[in-house]
């Protein structure tokens, strides 16, 4: 859950009443105690260090708009699950290479993932300014647009690669 909470505190209960009121579908029995950060992008400039990985949102966060950001995760995971597999297959060690070789294979295309997804949030962000003046007339010519509809299913599929 994402609240636009303009410095002020919101408390447990309210977000307990928040869920309440939205949730139409869920019976829901329990809450356990709350996580909570400030919403930010984030792009790691070194993905390891010596033989030691990061992985998931510690490399790439994006703003949740998208909805995305545990799908560029499991992107990463196949990578690094092809080359352990490559490895294996060619008997070679499975060693500090390895972090070397998901950086340089990943880093580029998350980057111009997080990029474009936040570039796209930053458009909505303005537009909603002009009362959606750009998007309506944008989404207009879109929506009859095929080859668009194709991409943009493919780009929240596989992203870049
Ligand atoms: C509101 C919202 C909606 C989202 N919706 C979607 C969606 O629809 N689809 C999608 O693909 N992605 C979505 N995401 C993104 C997705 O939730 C994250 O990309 C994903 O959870 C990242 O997983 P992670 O394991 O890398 O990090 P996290 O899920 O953040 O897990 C990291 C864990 O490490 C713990 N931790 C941190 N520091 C330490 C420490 N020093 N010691 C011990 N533990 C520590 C944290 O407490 C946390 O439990 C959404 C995100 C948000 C905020």
């Amino acid at each position: 859950m994402s609240l636009s909470t303009k410095n002020k505190k919101i408390s447990e209960n309210e977000v307990i009443k928040l869920i309440h009121k939205y949730n139409k579908k869920y019976i829901i029995k329990s809450f356990s105690s709350f996580e909570k950060f400030n919403l930010k992008s984030s792009l790691l400039k070194n993905y390891y260090h010596k033989n030691i990985l990061c992985f998931g949102d510690n490399i790439h966060k994006i703003h949740p708009l998208a909805g995305q950001g545990l799908n560029m995760t499991i992107r990463d995971i196949n990578i690094l699950s092809e080359l352990i597999d490559n490895k294996i297959y060619l008997g070679l060690p499975l060693d500090q290479s390895l972090t070397k070789e998901f950086e340089k294979k990943t880093k580029h295309f998350n980057y111009l993932y997080a990029s474009s997804i936040d570039f796209i949030y930053e458009f909505f962000k303005l537009d909603n300014k002009f009362n959606n003046f750009y998007s309506d007339k944008i989404f207009y010519f879109l929506k009859k647009n095929s080859s668009f509809k194709k991409f943009s299913t493919k780009f929240a599929d596989n992203g870049f690669i």
